[in-house]
This record gives C-alpha cells, sequence and structure tokens, in this order.
C-alpha cells in the first residue's frame, strides 16, 4: 500500500497533535558537568551521575532552566511558579538508572499557542505543556562486526537537557503539521534556547494521528509515530499513517492504538507496540530534587531578554516596508533571512526589488551553487547598490542578471563587475549620440515618416539604436536623444 492509494481528505477530519523534543543549548548536561556537545568519541561525556551509578546526586543546569521557560514565554504559556520533576520508570538498556527524570504532574508551563500568517492564510496550534526533561543514551545496533548478535551503548547523550513542548491536536493534514513544526523551529532558534539541529538528533518528533468521520464530534482511536527527526520524514510518515488508517477505517475494521515507527527505506510506518501493553511508568516525584521555582523577577528578566519573534518580525517587515502577507513571510522565515532582507533594503532603498531578488535571481543562484544565504559572497549591502545600479539606469536589469552571477563567483561589487564586462548602459555620452546618428542616417524612409507626422515611428528607431548598442544603451536616454534629433530641423 503507498500513501496515496485513498483520498482521505474526502470523507474524514484528519486531527494531528504533537511531541516536541527539543535539546536546549547548554554547554553542559541537564543534571551533571558533562559537556552536552555532540559528535564526541562514544563513552567519553559521562559521569557517575549521567551513568546512572548509585549514589550520583543530579544537580539541576540553571542555564537549560532558564531556556526552556524563554521557549515557554515565547510561546505565550502559563510558567508556573514552582514546577516539579518526577521519575518516569520503563527498562531500556540506554536508560542506565531505570527511570527518566522528567516533569509529569507539575510541568514548567502550561497553555500557549503558536500562530502564523502565510500564503495559505492564518493557522493557530495551541499548547498543552512546556515540560524539562533529560535524554536517554543510545543503542548502536549497526557498524560493527559482531553487530548481527550484540549491540552497544554511548552514554554521550544521556543526561543532555531537553525542552518538549506537547501541542493540542489541532493539526489537520499532514503539511499543516510540518509547517508547525518548521515555524517552531524558527522561535527556538530565533530566541537561541535549541540549535534544533535535526542532523544531530538536536529536534525530534513523535506524530499522534487519527481520524473521525467529517463532521462527527469527539477524537477518533490514535496512532503515535515515534522520533520523526525531519520535517520532510515526520510530513511523509502522516501522510502514509492517514493513508493507512482510511484503508482501514474504509474497510470497516477499527484502529489500534499502537505507537509505531517510521522506516525510512520503505516509506511505511510499522507498529513496534501497542498502548494496550503500554507500560506504567509508576510516577513519582523525584525525591533528590526539590521543586522548580521560578521567581518572578528571573521570569522579567528573561522575558526582557527575548529577541524579536519569528511572527512579530514578519508583522513588522510588512508594515515597515511595504510588503505583503507572502513577501512578509518568505524575509521573515529565519533570522538571517530577515537581517539580510532588512539591510539590503536598506541600501537599495527599494524593499520591493530586494524581496524579488532574494526568491528569485539570488536564491536560484545560491541554490546551483549548493550555498546557504549564510555563505553567500554577496553581501546584503552588495545586493543593494547592484538594485541602486539597476533602478537608477546605470545598467540593465538583463545585465543585472548576469552582474550578479559574477559577483557570487568573485565576491566583487557590482560596479566593477559592469565595467570590467563593459555592461554599463551608455546614456549621453558621446559615443551614444554618434550611434544615434549613425541608425538614424540608416533609416532615412522613417525619419521621413516621422517628420511627416508618424510620430509612432519614433520607438522603431529607439528599438534600432538599442539593437546597435548590443542591449547596453539606457532606454530613456535614447529616447530623448531620437527624438530630440527627429525634432530638430536640418539633422
Ligand atoms: P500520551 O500521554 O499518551 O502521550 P497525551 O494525552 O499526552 O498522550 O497526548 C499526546 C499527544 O497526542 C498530544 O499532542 C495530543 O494533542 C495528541 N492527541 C491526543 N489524542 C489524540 C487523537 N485522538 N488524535 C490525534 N492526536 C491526539
Ligand atoms: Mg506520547
Ligand atoms: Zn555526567
Amino acid at each position: 500500500m503507498t500513501a496515496d492509494d485513498s483520498d482521505p481528505a474526502a470523507e474524514y477530519d484528519v486531527v494531528i497533535g504533537l511531541e516536541v523534543h527539543a535539546q536546549l543549548a547548554t554547554a553542559t548536561k541537564m543534571f551533571c558537568g558533562c559537556s552536552a556537545s555532540f559528535g564526541a568519541p562514544p563513552n567519553t561525556h559521562t559521569c557517575p551521575t549521567c551513568l546512572g551509578l548509585p549514589g550520583a546526586l543530579p544537580v539541576p543546569n540553571a542555564l537549560a532552566i532558564d531556556l526552556a521557560a524563554m521557549v515557554a514565554i515565547a510561546l505565550d504559556c502559563a510558567v508556573a511558579p514552582a514546577s516539579e520533576f518526577a521519575r518516569k520508570h520503563y527498562f531500556y538498556p540506554d536508560l542506565p538508572k531505570g527511570y527518566q527524570i522528567t516533569q509529569h504532574d507539575r510541568p514548567l508551563a502550561t497553555g500557549g499557542a503558536l500562530s502564523w500568517r502565510s500564503a495559505s492564510g492564518a493557522c493557530t496550534v495551541r499548547l498543552v505543556r512546556v515540560h524539562l526533561e533529560e535524554d536517554a543514551g543510545k543503542s548502536l545496533h549497526e557498524g560493527f562486526a559482531d553487530s548481527a548478535g550484540s549491540a552497544y551503548l554511548d552514554f554521550n547523550r544521556s543526561g543532555v537537557p531537553l525542552v518538549e513542548i506537547v501541542t493540542e491536536p489541532d493539526m489537520t493534514s499532514a503539511a499543516v503539521a510540518a509547517e508547525f513544526a518548521r515555524r517552531l523551529r524558527a522561535v527556538l532558534v530565533a530566541i537561541g534556547a535549541s540549535s534544533a539541529n535535526m542532523e544531530e538528533g538536536g529536534l525530534r518528533c513523535d506524530a499522534n494521528v487519527s481520524l473521525r468521520r467529517r463532521g462527527e464530534a469527539g477524537l477518533g482511536a490514535r496512532t503515535e509515530i515515534k522520533n520523526l527527526n525531519s520535517f520532510r520524514s515526520l510530513q511523509r510518515a502522516l501522510e502514509f499513517e492517514i493513508a493507512r488508517q482510511a484503508h482501514v477505517l474504509d474497510a470497516g475494521g477499527r484502529i489500534d492504538t499502537d505507537t509505531r515507527l517510521w522506516d525510512e527505506t520503505r516509506e511505511c510506518t510499522v507498529a513496534m507496540r501497542t498502548k494496550e501493553d503500554s507500560e506504567d511508568y509508576r510516577y513519582f516525584p523525584e525525591p533528590d530534587l526539590p521543586p522548580l521555582a521560578l521567581a518572578p523577577e528571573r521570569l522579567a528578566r528573561l522575558r526582557a531578554s527575548l529577541p524579536e519573534l519569528p511572527g512579530a518580525r514578519q508583522a513588522r517587515l510588512a508594515s515597515a516596508y511595504g510588503l505583503g502577507d507572502d513577501d512578509a513571510d518568505a524575509m521573515a522565515r529565519t533570522a538571517v533571512t530577515a537581517d539580510y532582507f532588512e539591510r539590503a533594503a536598506q541600501a537599495s532603498g527599494d524593499a520591493a526589488a530586494v524581496c524579488r531578488w532574494m526568491q528569485g535571481e539570488l536564491s536560484r543562484r545560491l541554490g546551483e551553487a549548493g550555498l546557504s544565504l549564510e555563505r553567500s559572497r554577496v553581501t546584503p549591502q552588495a545586493l543593494g547598490a547592484l538594485i541602486r545600479m539597476v533602478s537608477s539606469g546605470v545598467v540593465s536589469a538583463s545585465a543585472a542578471k548576469q552582474i550578479l552571477a559574477r559577483m557570487m563567483a568573485t565576491g566583487e561589487a557590482a560596479d566593477a563587475v559592469a565595467s570590467a564586462e563593459g555592461l554599463l548602459q551608455e546614456s549621453g555620452s558621446d559615443a551614444l549620440e554618434a550611434l544615434v546618428d549613425e541608425t538614424l542616417s540608416k533609416h532615412p524612409a522613417q525619419v521621413a515618416q516621422y517628420r511627416a507626422g508618424k510620430r509612432a515611428v519614433a520607438g522603431y528607431l529607439v528599438g534600432q539604436v538599442i539593437k546597435a548598442s548590443g542591449g547596453r544603451a539606457n532606454p530613456s536616454a535614447v529616447d530623448g536623444l531620437v527624438r530630440a534629433r527627429l525634432d530638430s530641423p536640418g539633422a
């Protein structure tokens, strides 16, 4: 079965809720001083605490708490003056203590929402809660000579601080869920709470999805797809799962509330365990940690330290630069894009043109070169200067594209490239006047027609001059010169 076997949109409403885990941007782990950085040789970032050795005590990471609180504030949650850490028990080899320290009954924050505007309209996803927890270690099942019969464990990730963000089941399609995840990532990155690096597992989603017959009240039985670590697999896994559930329901079947895994290579979800035999986690408050109190002054300081959020920036770009919803959305996607746009807009004095170039020629060229905006050799000031040369008629629009290509390759300035490649438009120079004279002398019939009153023929002659210049002549300059010559008797 493939994801497009049936069209669930026809008969069912899709209901999706996400649980997103993001690694917090701290140097050290949640409850010990070990490095939280990614990519070190296995088991080099460990100590008795994150290895779960008897007698080791957790000490909370103050920065992790601040960053999680900033996430909650940025998402308009109500931050609890006091929250509580809890032990969540389960057995798995990568969980050395036999429990994970997380938050359960009394989370860091509740409520909140993420809203955005885009081409397809306004969207709001409400949040249930935001809480702190520690990551588990990593089981390595592949890449060893004895992998067929053994697994290895790497505890570098054990105890790394995570923030978990749980949404209400407010998303109505796989595409909206992926869009939410992208927008959420942009917020986390903008406030510096997480680098949310998906290749490194710094942002992972569990996706809960159910269907119900169109118009029915109440929620259908759901499945949960675990540990999706790219926007693409989030969307693909949901699309598959929606089609699979529709298929089951269409056949008169019932949805088992499974926990499922996304098989990237086979492009399908596979049942991992059923909720019926889901564990009892035996939660209880962590006895080794006092309640987590957040004083109002600390929260006020964190709130004041937040930068402009993507949504606010989009609104400001729209009003300050006169951009439409779509353009403002595109320019405010990431802080890098928005900063680039604002600098180029200031340098060029033409925000609409910058927006066009950034979404058109510049992004096309960057894409071809496999570069991100951050790595572009064309600075925002340099793009601004190029755009100014176009609007003042120094170079033509088509020449500007050629100029950009070379700026991109060499990092030269627009005016240097324009003169080096002979792309400056001629306007008012002696050379241009000579070209006009030469062209008119080649078209005596048209000159006579014009002088006999057929004014429209001037356009033809202007075109001939521009053609003779190889496209370099400035059209309005040529127009002025041609008419002046035609109108002056005896010329
Ligand atoms: P659990 O504790 O089993 O993970 P929660 O009640 O905390 O369950 O919900 C987890 C996520 O599942 C939330 O994002 C929630 O919005 C979503 N969810 C709950 N019920 C449904 C449903 N019927 N369909 C889709 N998503 C759901
Ligand atoms: Mg869950
Ligand atoms: Zn440690």
